[in-house]
This record gives C-alpha cells, sequence and structure tokens, in this order.
C-alpha cells in the first residue's frame, strides 16, 4: 500500500537502506507516521483512482520489473526478527497485505508478527473485503494496527467493511485525498492521517478539505495526524497547517 514515498528520495536521504535489484528492506522510513517498512512480498495491482500515480509502479518500472507480478521476498521476509529494538512498522509499503496473490505467505507473515512481539505493525489496505478472512488464530494481536485508504467518497464502504474487524487500532489513510469527505464516518476509527499527493502528476488538495477533515476528528475524537501537503515538491510545501505540525497519535486498545 504505496503512500507517497519516494523510492528515490529515501535512497537519497536515508543510508539505512538496502537496495537490492530494485527491492526494498527498510530498517528505518522516511514516512512521518511509522518508524521502519517492511515488504515480505511486493508488487501489486491497481484498484482505484487512489492508485493512479503509485510510485511502487513507477519505481518497479525503473527497474525493468512488473509491479503487477505480485512477489515474495527473498531476503527480508524475516526482517522485523532481525530488528531487537520495537518499531513501528509500516507493512506491505510496496504491495497491500491482503492482495489475493499473497495469499500462500501471508500465514508465515503473520507468524513472523506473532513472534515479534517487541514492534507494532501498521496494515494498511484498499481491500478490507478480504480482511476477515485472511485473519490469523487468536485475533486481535495486540501489536497490529488496522487501517484502510480512503482517497474520496466512493469508498467510505472501506470503512464499514473495517470497522466489522475487532483491532487494537482501527485507522483511516486519506492519501492522495481527492477530495471533500464531508461526513466521514469516524464511529470506531481512532487515527486519521491526511495527505496530498505528491510528484509531477499529482492531483491537487485544498486546504479547506483537510480543515474539514480536522473538524471531524475533534468532535469524533480521533487522533488527527497531517503528514503532508504533497504537490510537486513536496520537500518546498512541507507539512505545516495553521502555523504547526499536527502529529497526534493513537492509543491502542490492546497491550501485550
Ligand atoms: S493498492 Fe497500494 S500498492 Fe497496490 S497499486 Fe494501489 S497504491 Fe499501489
Amino acid at each position: 500500500m504505496n503512500t507517497g514515498m519516494r523510492f528515490s528520495d529515501t535512497a537519497r536521504r536515508k543510508p539505512s537502506w538496502t537496495i537490492e535489484r530494485g527491492k526494498q528492506m527498510a530498517q528505518s522510513s522516511t514516512i512521518e507516521w511509522t518508524e521502519a517498512t517492511w515488504n515480505p512480498w511486493h508488487g501489486c495491482h491497481k484498484v482505484s483512482p487512489g492508485c493512479a500515480h503509485c510510485y511502487m509502479y513507477r519505481d518497479k518500472k525503473r527497474y525493468g520489473q512488473d509491479p503487477s507480478i505480485v512477489v515474495r521476498s527473498k531476503t527480508s521476509f524475516d526482517a522485523p526478527r532481525r530488528w531487537k529494538s520495537p518499531k513501528m512498522i509500516f507493512t506491505c509499503s510496496w504491495s497491500d497485505f491482503f492482495v489475493s496473490e499473497a495469499d500462500e505467505w501471508r500465514r508465515e507473515a503473520w507468524q513472523v508478527i506473532r513472534d515479534t512481539p517487541q514492534h507494532t505493525y501498521q496494515i494498511l489496505t484498499k481491500r478490507p473485503e478480504r480482511i476477515l478472512e485472511h485473519l490469523p488464530d487468536g485475533w486481535p494481536l495486540h501489536n497490529v494496527w488496522l487501517g484502510v485508504s480512503v482517497e474520496n467518497p466512493r469508498f467510505y464502504w472501506r470503512i464499514e467493511s473495517l470497522n466489522q474487524i475487532p483491532a487494537s487500532v482501527r485507522f483511516l489513510s486519506l492519501e492522495p485525498m481527492l477530495s471533500s469527505m464531508a461526513g466521514l464516518p469516524l464511529e470506531g476509527i481512532s487515527w486519521v492521517v491526511v495527505g496530498g499527493e505528491s510528484g509531477p502528476r499529482c492531483r491537487p488538495m485544498k486546504a479547506e478539505w483537510v480543515r474539514e477533515i480536522q473538524r471531524q476528528c475533534r468532535k469524533a475524537k480521533a487522533a488527527f495526524f497531517f503528514k503532508q501537503w504533497g504537490g510537486p515538491r513536496k520537500d518546498v510545501t512541507g507539512r505545516i497547517l495553521d502555523g504547526k505540525t499536527w502529529n497526534a497519535m493513537p492509543v491502542p486498545l490492546l497491550t501485550a
């Protein structure tokens, strides 16, 4: 589930990344709302307008790979086992944890998650209709947060699907935010991340849309995290909203 992180940017700023034939293994991440990324598999296929400018597609093509083919990682499937200090881990930043092609590997990935209770796994999907059928025994796990991406009101159904699943944290990623989202259903949601699209063909996000989400979060008592304005140069547009950064994090319902 790509959220606008550019492979080239990351490689330039963060020497802790290892690049191997276009695949990525990350011990740290520049994504504002996490600390590390883990990709037990990579590759995906597009399901909605939010996928239009998926960076994973662009970067894999740059390496001569077909981004629509989902492949198991040869080198980083077990990576979290090697990370001893606790990390917040965005899981499947170059795929979708619930993509059907990964069904045969997911049980093993759940085992990695179970065996590393020191970490917190942030699993973000555009396929919430597949979650219920693919949860591990003993669900909910205290160290897994579940979220859905929603780019416009047509996809509010993803929130309804998510709300059917018990989870320590349920969250939304409104990135790329492609329209106003008045009437966002926030019951059962404890964290909302908002971001504009970045890159050369980015679609604009209006400040009034962001403030509207902020107001709705305040009313619903959901933590509000403003990730970025986006635009052709996200390093220039930054992430200040009304004079400050907004970095609220949720309080998990479950503990170890
Ligand atoms: S679901 Fe995520 S990873 Fe898959 S194509 Fe869409 S944006 Fe890319």
